[in-house]
């Protein structure tokens, strides 16, 4: 591992020398004003877009990549699409790989969403315009624009489908009138993932009131960020805590009735950790359990009336928002965006484009997500 890190940064590194002596020579500075949109003539047609994805390990993020990938190569770009496996040197190397080749504008979904502020610097120093893609970049300015989903309600959502599978909020989402007190735990993802606040923070704001009433009780007592944050979105990493916790407050005889998880991936690690203390069985029923991503798995898993609920996010609609941003880039157009005050990087409020996403449970994975297209029904069986 070391090694593999000293000589991804040893390779950034000379990439970023050669990339120096490129622009020392001209070759890369002068495109600048035509690729930023303003004056010259915009660079649009067979243009080499590079994507930079985080990680195969979810499906998603491979569903993102391939639809990115489509739709650009039909519009009639050149694509250069790499993945990282969640390792942060891997996905610099890639960014500084794509400028190098000439890549004229970048979409990105970071790793780490404060890594990549020299690499950012450097494509903009080309004329390379820069899209976040789904994960917001903090810490640069020069961040062009960010397509994502609505992040905050997301994880409203993701408390929502606790409380309506808790029984806590009826069918329609109304206080059901319970009083508990409900045993939850809590799950937050990533820290480096800007997202992973906005969906906690989410959560936490429909959740807190319940909390506050005893309604529900995180039993464990963990309930700030930083520590039900779950690094790299690890599913390992959450079922390892999960072990802990229920060693550690459960074992007395109290039953988990709930766990927010923001991810499929990390509800997959938290329903093993409860399978293998005995939950799952007539007698000891499943807790409800959280989700985001309607992975197959997990999809798959919700209707063995395991997990309980996911939340769906149509990655088509994102790649066509994002492709639909990069040719308008390319062409020197100013792109569509629906949102301008929430995503402050650090340094600026980047201009978005934000979509909306779905509760999916037994009773509506079928009507959304198959007669949705989606999935095939063959898929999820
Ligand atoms: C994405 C989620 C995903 C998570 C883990 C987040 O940035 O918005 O859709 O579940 O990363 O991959």
């Amino acid at each position: 591992m070391r090694i593999k890190h000293v000589a991804a940064i040893a390779a950034a590194f000379t990439l970023t020398l050669g990339l120096a002596a490129c622009s020392g020579s001209g070759a890369g500075t002068t495109a600048a004003p035509s690729a930023s949109g303003s004056a010259a003539a915009p660079a649009a047609a067979g243009a080499l877009v590079g994507v930079a994805m985080p990680t195969k390990s979810s499906e998603r993020w491979i569903a993102d990549g391939n639809n990115v990938k489509t739709q650009l190569e039909a519009l009639g770009y050149k694509v250069d699409l790499q993945y990282a496996e969640d390792d942060i040197p891997t996905q610099v190397n890639q960014i500084d790989t794509m400028i190098t080749k000439g890549a004229k504008l970048l979409i990105i979904a970071s790793i780490d969403g404060t890594a990549l502020t020299s690499q950012l610097e450097q494509a903009h120093a080309n004329g390379i315009q820069v899209i976040a893609y789904d994960r917001l970049i903090r810490n640069s300015k020069n961040v062009d624009y960010y397509s994502t989903f609505d992040n905050f309600k997301v994880g409203v959502q993701q408390a929502t489908s606790l409380l309506t599978g808790l029984g806590v909020l009826d069918a329609s989402g109304k206080d059901a009138g319970k009083t508990g007190p409900l045993n939850i735990e809590l799950f937050a993802g990533s820290p480096d993932d800007n997202n992973a606040t906005f969906f906690f923070n989410g959560a936490m704001s429909i959740l807190q009131p319940y909390i506050d009433k005893k309604v529900l009780v995180v039993k464990s007592g963990q309930t700030d960020f930083k520590t039900v944050a779950t690094l790299r979105w690890d599913p390992a990493t959450a079922q390892s805590r999960m072990e802990n916790v229920l060693t550690s407050t459960y074992s007395g005889g109290a039953l988990v009735s709930g766990v927010l998880s923001p991810y499929d991936g990390l509800s997959i690690g938290i329903l093993g950790a409860l399978k293998g203390v005995g939950y799952g069985t007539a007698s000891q029923p499943w807790p409800i359990v959280t989700g985001q991503d309607a992975e197959a798995a997990s999809v798959k898993s919700i209707i063995k009336g395991e997990q309980y609920a996911t939340i769906y996010k149509d990655t088509r609609e994102l790649a066509k928002v994002t492709v639909a941003m990069t040719d308008a880039i390319l062409k020197g157009q100013t792109p569509k965006t629906n949102d301008s005050k929430t995503y402050d990087n650090g340094v600026k409020v980047v201009p978005s484009y934000l979509l909306d996403s779905q509760i999916i449970t037994k009773d509506n994975y079928k009507k959304v997500l198959v007669d949705g297209g989606y999935y095939k029904a063959s898929d999820l069986s």
